[in-house]
């Protein structure tokens, strides 16, 4: 793995948490985006070198909502960027991981994403992330 690519936190409302964090890191959002596959709009902000992810809800079946009934706002996952998101997976697997979608999916800032189950991580969902390539994701090769 390399570097941590960014970290996740959970908000219940995008809009309020926008303004707080562009007073808290002093700039302004790059950056919002909606991740149909996550039922999660999102928005970026950059630190210096890093990048924080807000996530908020867009529908009550997202695990964002859920998470924020169950623990309430704050930190969510942190992701870290790779190389070859199938090699880590497969790699994190035989290490004893539970890895939540062996198929990366499209992720927000255009990356490809799979997730670790927080209970084989110590409580920290973990996000790995890669760039997407250029050409559109397609799954011909493997079928
Ligand atoms: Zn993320």
């Amino acid at each position: 793995m390399n570097k941590i690519e960014h970290i996740g936190i959970a908000v219940k409302n995008l809009e309020v948490s926008n303004k707080l964090f562009e007073k808290l890191l002093g700039v302004p959002s790059y950056k919002t985006e909606k991740v149909l596959s996550e039922g999660v709009n999102t928005s970026f902000f950059r630190a210096g070198p890093n990048k924080i992810e807000l996530l908020e809800a867009e529908n009550e079946d997202s695990p964002i909502a859920k998470f924020i009934q169950k623990r309430g706002e704050g930190v969510h996952h942190i992701a870290f960027a790779v190389d070859d998101i199938y090699k880590e997976i497969s790699r994190l697997k035989s290490e004893g991981f539970v890895v939540l979608n062996e198929e990366p999916k499209k992720g927000a800032d255009n990356k490809l994403v799979a997730f670790l189950h927080p209970k084989s991580s110590n409580g920290v969902l973990v996000e790995l992330c890669q760039e997407a390539p250029t050409q559109p994701f397609s799954k011909a090769s493997k079928q």
